[in-house]
């Protein structure tokens, strides 16, 4: 009998999505087999990870961890073989042997990679936001020239999907995108300015790399999610309101023209939409405990203070232009939060450093267009719809233009911090 298991490359599975994801596939060996296992740096965890998990391939980003880990794999007379660099996570992600790739890599070091497991007509879940706000017109270009499959990963676009009528947009009225509101929705700016790396990672509700964890307490992963929910969903910006919730208990929401709101619940751990992305469409455990609706008692909802949380109009404005401002807005939020986990930057600055960076001229001309990505199509994102939809003109050609904006915006961030 043939064996019928789904073959699966884990894209950064020495972090926090790539364990999560571990989990949930050693949940169920009769249906997945595992076939890459990637890490940048950390030797210890990737080594550990491939005893249990005896992966076919490895790959280590940097050079060294890799040549650390060949050798104590080898000790272990193990049977997997190790891989190097950016070639090698493009090798895992498009590899005829593979059936599923979870992109959880994270920040821009995510995009070719995950560009090749598209390009590769794999089936796609996507955590590693930063590759579509950089090349969301190419990206999902991509996905409807090699007919991929797109599940969304991220919490709030994972209800969203979930919400979602299906076949088209059709009734749509908005999207509802919730946000916890941060370690910070309390602070006052005084106090803001004063946190350190360790309050801005200190998540209320959920668990993360310390990347995102900073993201959300800026709340530019909000800002970020709404250009994901723009691409992945082919609405404008106007179309998506930001919610601050502080329970992280809905994960966001669908309204239609009939006044019916449909939403997704659950507790706060992301095993829930990865279980869903991999066993969709049909639904497979978790691990997640039963949300416990009662114990919870009450569900609260508040608009976002753009005023201390600037990041969120930073974003907007990033979609309103188009072009290569979202690669732009990407770049600058790396290396300002890089410099604020650092030291480098206080916590305000992180605003201060991708406005600048965006108001430098380098911003493509305000195209005025919305972003118009892929619509849902059949049930999953296909990226079928976005031959007949209006992408504005000033979006970027090749992936070439979109590397150059980001180092262009990169340089630029690099060079206003050190000025600071
Ligand atoms: P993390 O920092 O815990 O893990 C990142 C992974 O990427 C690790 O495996 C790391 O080794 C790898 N990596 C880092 N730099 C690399 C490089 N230069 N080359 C190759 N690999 C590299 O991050 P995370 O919290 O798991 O987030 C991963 C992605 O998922 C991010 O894009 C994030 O926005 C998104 N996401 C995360 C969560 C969450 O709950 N953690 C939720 C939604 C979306
Ligand atoms: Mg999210």
């Amino acid at each position: 009998m043939s064996d019928s298991r789904r073959r699966v490359t884990v894209l950064g599975s020495t972090g926090s999505i790539g364990m999560s994801t571990l989990d949930v596939l050693a949940r169920h060996p009769q249906r997945f087999e595992l076939y890459a296992l990637t890490g940048n740096r950390s030797v210890d965890r990737l080594f550990d990870q491939c005893l249990e998990h005896q992966p076919q391939v490895a790959v280590m980003a940097c050079p060294d961890s890799a040549e650390q880990l060949q050798s104590r794999l080898r000790e272990r007379a193990s049977d997997t073989r190790v891989l190097v660099g950016e070639e090698g996570l493009v090798a895992v992600a498009g590899a005829a042997e593979v059936d599923v790739v979870m992109a959880a890599i994270v920040g821009s070091a995510g995009l070719e990679p995950t560009l090749a497991g598209v390009r590769a007509g794999k089936t796609v879940l996507l955590a590693n936001k930063e590759s579509l706000v950089m090349a969301g017109h190419l990206f999902m270009a991509a996905v409807e020239d090699s007919g991929a499959t797109l599940l969304p990963i991220d919490s709030e676009h994972n209800a969203i999907f979930q919400c979602l009528p299906g076949a088209d947009m059709g009734g749509v009225a908005k999207i509802l995108l919730t946000a916890s509101g941060g370690p910070f929705r309390e602070w006052s700016l005084e106090r803001m300015r004063r946190a350190t790396p360790d309050e801005a990672c200190a998540h209320p509700n959920w668990s993360m790399g310390r990347k995102i964890s900073v993201d959300s307490a800026t709340l530019m992963n909000k800002g970020l999610e709404l250009i994901e929910a723009c691409w992945l969903f082919g609405v404008s910006a106007d179309e998506v309101e930001v919610v601050v919730h502080p329970q992280s208990i809905i994960h966001s929401m669908v309204q239609y023209v009939d006044g019916s709101v449909l939403a997704q619940l659950g507790n706060p751990d992301m095993r829930t939409p990865i279980a869903h992305a991999l066993g969709w469409p049909e639904r497979i455990g978790s691990g997640v405990a039963d949300l416990d609706i009662i114990s919870i008692g009450r569900l609260d909802f508040e608009p976002p203070d753009r005023e201390r949380f600037p990041c969120l109009d930073l974003a907007a404005a990033a979609v309103k232009a188009g072009g290569t401002a979202m690669a732009e807005l990407n770049a600058a939020n790396e290396v300002a939060v890089a410099a604020f986990l650092d030291g480098s930057i206080p916590f305000n600055g992180i605003p201060e450093v991708i406005e600048a960076v965006l108001d430098n001229g380098l911003r493509a001309a305000v195209s005025g267009a919305a972003i118009s990505g892929a619509a849902i199509s059949g049930a999953a994102i296909s990226g079928a719809a976005i031959s007949g939809a209006a992408i504005s003109g000033a979006e970027p050609s090749s992936l070439a233009v979109v590397k150059q904006a980001d180092e262009r915006a990169r340089e630029l961030a690099r060079q206003i911090i050190a000025s600071r």
